[in-house]
């Protein structure tokens, strides 16, 4: 028997002994990544060999965070895998339920940055992760450690992996079971059958073993195509690598400063047609650093560099329902969306907060067919809008004038001191006169 051979019987049934010893249910996080899948393949291939009352002896939660900015080539994956495991699941008749976790619409990607301006994150304000990806996982997390006593969380870290990694698994306090406590979540323990693993052995474990579920030639393919180390492991893993330095992170990370895996892919000539989401991505981060297309204060009114202006947010929308619509005109997209309806909603209810009383995002995105379920809460209805459109033109006065007019004394609502208000609807008038594009 070959080293490899021996460790992965030596896994199987230590996985066996500790799923019979008690009944916490498990936890399998899956990101699609080779650690992940070769842990999830182990546990699978022990609970084949199991009888039919051993196998349905505890629930197992396969685990999987979809922050809804993957790239898409990887939410195509991911969406493939987690069906041809539901599939399998359901044929071989296993205790398994196979769970996406995403963000609330209020704290998705879209709505924070385009609906309330928050700048494109960045090391020193990195508001996602913890929205995206972390807080999903620790509320269902919690939810299973209320209804169980405890959970059991399987993680496929490695030593491996890099020095970082292999400090922080020898720094662990481990109980007499080899599982330790998961930092953030109460009754929460965990354990990585694979950690001490070579990437070699990952490697050929997989290519000489399909899945249960289906053959991981696609896994490959992909990571033939990128470049980098580490899975972007997720915050259901108290120990992933940060995320940024990720092999596969959002398409909209701006958190590193070039999306390298992103970068590999545009090399293949099928894959040239993510060249806009690229584009649109570098543009998040230029304008993050142009303070004109920020409010010269933060929403606590505060002077300092705030959100972005609504003109930009507006213009941002725009461009990505463009690129939807060039990506579906291409048959790339599916059944995705880059942006969904629910976050467009709550975009426009944020914009609504910032002035835009005529529902620009609605309008934005039914101009590409995009068919939002909106209650309209404008504060002008369409008699009250014709009206205002009449008076203007009896006084030769651009509607578009008064929006802003009106924008801008509602974005001082909040103020004490509004002394400046005079001076920046003048300067509005003023640009109007002289052909200039207001920025609000
Ligand atoms: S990959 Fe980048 S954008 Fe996505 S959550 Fe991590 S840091 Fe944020």
């Amino acid at each position: 028997m070959s080293t490899l051979d021996n460790k992965i019987q030596s896994v199987k049934s230590r996985l066996k002994k500790e799923f019979l010893a008690d009944t916490r249910p498990w936890v399998v996080t899956f990101s699609g990544g080779k650690d992940s899948t070769t842990v999830l393949q182990l546990v699978i291939e022990m609970l084949l060999d199991l009888n039919e009352e051993q196998k349905k002896y505890k629930k197992i939660y396969i685990v999987t965070s979809d922050t809804g900015v993957e790239m898409p080539i990887i939410e195509d994956y991911t969406t493939d895998k987690l069906s041809q495991l539901q599939g399998f699941i359901k044929n071989s008749d296993l205790n398994i339920s196979v769970n996406l976790l995403k963000p609330k619409v209020t704290e998705s990607f879209w709505t924070l940055l385009l609906g309330k301006g928050y700048p494109s994150p960045n090391q020193t304000f990195r508001w996602c992760t913890d929205r995206m990806k972390i807080k999903p996982a620790t509320n269902f997390l919690k939810s299973l450690t209320e209804k169980n006593e405890s959970i059991l969380m399987l993680l496929g870290v490695r030593s491996d992996e890099s020095q970082a990694r292999a400090e922080s698994i020898a720094k662990r306090d481990e109980n007499h079971r080899g599982f330790s406590k998961h930092g953030e979540i109460p009754n929460a323990f965990v354990f990585s059958p694979v950690k001490d693993w070579t990437n070699a052995d990952v490697w050929t474990y997989l290519s000489k073993n399909p899945a249960p579920w289906g053959i991981h030639n696609d896994m490959m393919k992909l990571y033939d195509k990128g470049s980098g180390e580490a899975d972007c492991n997720i915050a259901l893993n108290p120990e992933a690598a940060s995320c940024g330095k990720t092999r596969f992170g959002c398409w909209v990370c701006t958190v590193v400063s070039k999306d390298k895996s992103m970068a590999n892919m545009l090399r293949n000539k099928e894959d040239k047609w993510m060249l806009p989401l690229n584009n649109f991505r570098n543009k998040l981060e230029e304008y993050r650093y142009d303070h004109s297309k920020r409010q010269p204060r933060r929403r606590n009114g505060q002077k300092s560099v705030g959100p972005f202006l609504l003109s930009v947010r507006k213009e941002l929308l725009k461009e990505l329902l463009s690129i939807e619509q060039e990506l579906i005109a291409l048959g790339k997209m599916g059944s995705k969306k880059l942006i969904s309806d629910e976050e467009i909603a709550q975009i426009q209810k944020e914009w609504l907060h910032d002035g835009d009383f005529f529902e620009t995002a609605i309008t934005l995105a039914q101009s590409v067919d995009r068919l939002i379920d909106y209650e309209s809460v404008k504060s002008f209805d369409e008699t009250e809008r014709t009206y205002i459109d009449s008076i203007c033109q009896e006084n030769k006065i651009p509607t578009k004038l008064i929006e802003d007019l009106m924008q801008k004394e509602h974005s001082y609502r909040h103020q004490i001191k509004r002394t400046k208000i005079f001076t920046e609807m003048e300067n509005l008038v003023e640009n109007f006169a002289n052909g200039i594009v207001n920025e609000i």
